[in-house]
């Protein structure tokens, strides 16, 4: 193995993940931290911590140079984004390996491609990917965007080239709509992505969230089935699944080549995801971008197929060649994710940071609870609000829910507010058992149930 000493540039339940990886093959961890961190879980699980910061994100978590001399520092020779933060940022992969360091992740420049949503559509049509009706490309004048617009047909959606998150998306529903959301969007994608670069699709109704999971060595690409991501709040995804039940197995087999097309014709080096719409109706696949790392609902995959997604990109980043061939990747059985946010569902998802009296984590069989959680830990209210995900497995779908439900019943975090009560009213709805949603399901449901979520 390459690397020997490994920077963890990145913070919460995804260090940790990326800790217990990283040990399995022997090899030192690192964990980066802004000073609220100092008393994190991955901190204290690391073979070593490196102090990067004050609180704000902007500097610490982004902040290149504090993270490079963080890995001078301490010796570190490689470096894991995790996701969010400068994970999908070309010039920090670029930066990481002109310090003679390995990127945990694609390159610079498959990043420029790939994490640039216009730049991805293109290189998706050229592989002969499906993507959403839309403009070629960034558009930058409006009097061409009105021109599109119009040819696509409204509503139409207004979608920041560089953005990420469910964040810089906007639909107009007319012409005079368009008008004022687009200088809207392009100011504000300039403010939060500092890119107010923007393209339209046309929006695709009751879509389902379907994507693929893939781990390429630069050389070739696999495919590792897909998950299905349809129930959001706010274009973020809270539910995943894997594999997707409506999918039918041409389909599959048709969506997951298209993702290795894809991957490969980047060449691309480390896990990756491309997501996709899918119409239950048409059974149509549309591209819409690809995450140049590895993802929040990644265990699901693993579940169904008893990989490590996490060794192998920290492997084929030091250099070594995938060791598995499509043909060794299976899929078995069913896994459900849902995220535990330090949020109240009762209150509008209101982020409900605080001091964690107690805590009692699922088990069990087929049972995973991934978190930064400990008793007496304070969560910070710098950081997103994931405080865990909680997985289960089973042979079908309908033994998962259940098991889904049990697991939520014995998860215990005392003190301050989550996601939990939301999920435990999903997984019995008569509607998510049957798998019956898409991607603008959840809102309304959450209309019409906020009362339930008084728990
Ligand atoms: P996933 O598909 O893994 O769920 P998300 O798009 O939800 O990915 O993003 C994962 C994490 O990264 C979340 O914490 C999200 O807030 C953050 N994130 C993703 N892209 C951006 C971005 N461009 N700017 C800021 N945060 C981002
Ligand atoms: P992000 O980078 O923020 O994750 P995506 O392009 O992946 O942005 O879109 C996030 C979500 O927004 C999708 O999962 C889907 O629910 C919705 N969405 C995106 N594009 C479209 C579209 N053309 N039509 C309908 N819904 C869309
Ligand atoms: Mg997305």
């Amino acid at each position: 193995m390459a690397i020997g000493r490994l920077l963890i540039a990145n913070r919460g339940e995804i260090a940790v993940r990326i800790i217990r990886a990283a040990r399995e093959l022997g090899i030192r961890t690192v964990q980066a931290h802004s000073t609220a961190d100092a008393d994190s879980l991955a901190v204290r699980m690391a073979d070593e911590a490196v102090e990067i910061g004050p609180p704000q994100a902007a500097k610490s978590y982004l902040n290149i140079d504090a993270l490079l001399a963080a890995a001078r520092k301490s010796g570190a020779d490689a470096v894991h984004p995790g996701y969010g933060f400068l994970a999908e940022n070309a010039n920090f992969a670029d930066a990481v390996t002109a310090a003679g360091l390995i990127f945990v992740g694609p390159s610079g420049d498959a990043i420029r491609i790939m994490g640039d949503k216009a730049a991805a559509r293109a290189a998706a049509e050229a592989a002969g990917v499906p993507v959403v009706p839309g403009s070629d490309g960034r558009i930058d004048d409006p009097e061409r965007a009105r021109i599109v617009a119009r040819a696509i047909g409204f509503p139409v959606m207004i979608k920041a080239a560089a953005g990420g998150g469910g964040r810089g998306i906007r639909i107009a529903h007319d012409q005079g709509e368009f008008d004022t959301l687009m200088p809207q969007a392009s100011a504000e994608a300039k403010a939060a992505f500092g890119d107010g670069g923007l393209y339209i699709e046309k929006v695709i109704e009751k879509a389902r969230h379907i994507e693929v999971q893939i781990l390429g060595d630069g050389n070739s690409a696999i495919h590792c089935f897909e998950r299905e991501c349809s129930l959001q709040r706010r274009r973020q995804k809270l539910w995943e699944e894997a594999p997707s039940v409506v999918l039918p197995q041409a389909v599959r087999e048709k969506l997951c080549a298209s993702a290795v097309a894809l991957a490969e014709s980047v060449k691309y080096r480390g896990a990756g995801t491309l997501e996709y719409l899918y119409d239950d109706e048409s059974q149509k696949f549309y591209f819409i971008e690809m995450n140049t790392r590895i993802q929040v609902e990644h265990p699901v995959t693993e579940m169904i197929t008893g990989l490590d997604l996490v060794r192998e990109m920290i492997r084929v980043a030091a250099g070594e060649p995938l060791r598995i061939s499509q043909d060794d990747v299976r899929m078995n059985g069913h896994a459900i994710e849902v995220r535990i946010n330090a949020e109240d569902p009762a209150k509008n998802f209101m982020p409900a940071p605080g001091t964690i009296a107690s805590l009692r984590i699922p088990g069990g069989p087929g049972t995973r609870f991934d978190t930064l959680l400990y008793q007496g830990y304070q969560v910070p209210p710098f950081y997103d609000s994931l405080l865990g995900k909680l997985i289960v497995w089973d042979e079908m779908r309908g033994a998962a829910l259940d098991r889904m439900v049990r697991a939520l019943g014995e998860l215990e975090i005392g003190g301050i507010k989550t996601t939990k009560p939301l999920h435990q009213v999903l997984a019995a709805d008569p509607e998510v058992r049957a798998a019956r949603f898409h991607t603008r399901w959840l809102e309304p449901w959450l209309e019409q149930n906020a009362e339930k979520m008084f728990a």
